[in-house]
């Protein structure tokens, strides 16, 4: 038993110096794939709850690796913030997802412009060529400022002064929408939220999960009902992650929450596909 434990941990370190070693890998290979353009983009539906037309899509990164096949962004997301080469590649993400909106505004604009919500990482938020890199896209494609939405988390915001919230703020005023995504997940205080320049919440794929259980705890149904309402007090709209199946859906729409995202409607996938559905008005 003894040396079965004992080739049980040597292959345990094994798998741990396999990780670090691709995480190393991955992390030098970084900076390459972005000059060879091994990164691409899939597109998430967000959907009104009230009638299941699209409001817009969040633009997910992705990384076409040589050796690894597609890797998702939990994988490198974290080590290209390590490295600060989140920087180029999130202008990279900005600038592509800013020009697919602008291409599926120009072929359909009745019913206001498609909204495109591409993710910010704290890193980013630091940098002080943010407002200047958002404005320079903007202008160069020409979609309406009102028709970005910059999607930072809740924990990136946490504590936050006012030398970080200065750039956000300046967005906000050329009417960019920014988004508090995986709300409920980091500790902060409700009150806080006046003081931020958000005007959209993304509640946390936990709350969705939460509704999947049958019947769904009333204590969870009161915590969402509630953070709702203080979101429409605070004139800020709700956006809710990972629905899964139309009874969240129904649920969600039921407790007041304004637009949705998830496998439900559609998984992430190619910009053709938020055309097509587009213009087939809803899912
Ligand atoms: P996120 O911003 O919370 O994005 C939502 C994640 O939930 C996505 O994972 C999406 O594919 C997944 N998802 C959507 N619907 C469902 C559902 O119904 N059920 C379940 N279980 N999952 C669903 P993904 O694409 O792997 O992205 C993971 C995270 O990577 C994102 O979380 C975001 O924090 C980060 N990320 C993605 N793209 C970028 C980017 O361009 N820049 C930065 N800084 N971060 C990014
Ligand atoms: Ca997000
Ligand atoms: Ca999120
Ligand atoms: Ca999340």
């Amino acid at each position: 038993a003894k040396s079965a434990g004992g080739n049980r941990f040597e292959r345990a370190d094994a798998e741990a110096d396999a990780r670090a070693i691709t995480r190393h890998g991955l992390t030098t290979a970084l900076p390459a794939a972005l000059d060879r353009g091994e990164f691409f983009i899939e597109y998430q539906p967000l959907v009104h709850l009230g009638d299941g037309t699209v409001h817009g899509a969040e633009a997910l990164v992705r990384w076409c690796h040589p050796q690894h096949g597609v890797l998702g962004p939990d994988r490198f997301i974290p080590l290209a913030e390590h490295t600060g080469l989140i920087v180029p590649l999130g202008r990279w993400v900005l600038q592509e997802a800013v020009r697919q909106a602008r291409f599926w505004n120009r072929s359909h604009s009745d019913g206001g412009p498609l909204r495109i919500n591409v993710n910010l990482s704290p890193t980013q938020l630091h940098h002080p060529g943010l407002v200047a890199d958002t404005v320079d896209v903007l202008e160069r494609s020409g979609l309406d400022p009102g028709a970005l939405c910059l999607e930072v988390t809740e924990s990136a915001l946490i504590g936050a002064d006012e030398d970080l919230l200065k750039p956000l703020r300046q967005l906000a005023e050329m009417g960019v929408d920014i988004a508090l995504d995986d709300f409920g997940t980091g500790y902060s205080n409700l009150a806080n939220l006046r003081r931020l320049p958000v005007s959209v919440l993304k509640l946390d794929r936990s709350f969705t999960q939460g509704m999947q259980t049958h019947p769904v705890d009333p204590v969870d149904l009161k915590i969402v009902e509630g953070i709702v309402s203080l979101a429409h007090s605070l004139q800020l709209a709700v956006t809710v992650e990972g629905v899964e199946t139309g009874a969240q859906a129904e649920q969600l729409r039921e407790l007041g929450c304004d637009t949705a995202q998830g496998w439900y409607y559609a998984r992430p996938g190619a910009p053709d596909r938020i055309h097509s559905l587009v213009l087939a008005d809803a899912i």
